[in-house]
């Protein structure tokens, strides 16, 4: 058996996203001017995750993720998160990552469009 192969258009409904908010002040995150990729906006911000990892399964589900607008907005999410976590986990880590920052160094070495 073979497949009889045609090219067609297809109208694909699915979730896509639109806009991005910060988790700690609520303030929509503006999209950068890179060209949009897949038709989606790119977002600067900054990733945050924490858990602890205490003994004990519940460290993996102790992980969670938050979105940033601003490093300040970071810094308030991890001191929401020690503050939080006092006297009920012994580790806290925090992972901060800078999502699509290009510098502008980066992008003169690297631009190939
Ligand atoms: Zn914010």
């Amino acid at each position: 058996m073979s497949n009889m192969i045609e090219i067609k258009n297809i109208l694909v409904t699915r979730e896509c996203i639109v806009g991005k908010k910060c988790d700690i002040c609520g303030k929509e995150i503006p999209p950068t001017v890179i060209p949009h990729r897949y038709g989606e906006p790119i977002h600067d911000y900054y990733e945050v995750t924490t858990h602890h990892d205490d003994w004990g399964n519940d460290s993996v589900e102790s992980y969670e993720r938050f979105e940033a607008c601003s490093p300040e907005c970071a810094n308030k999410l991890w001191e929401k998160y020690i503050r939080d976590s006092a006297g009920k986990t012994n580790t806290m880590y925090i992972e901060i990552e800078h999502i699509n920052c290009w510098v502008p160094d980066y992008k003169e070495e690297h631009d190939d469009g």
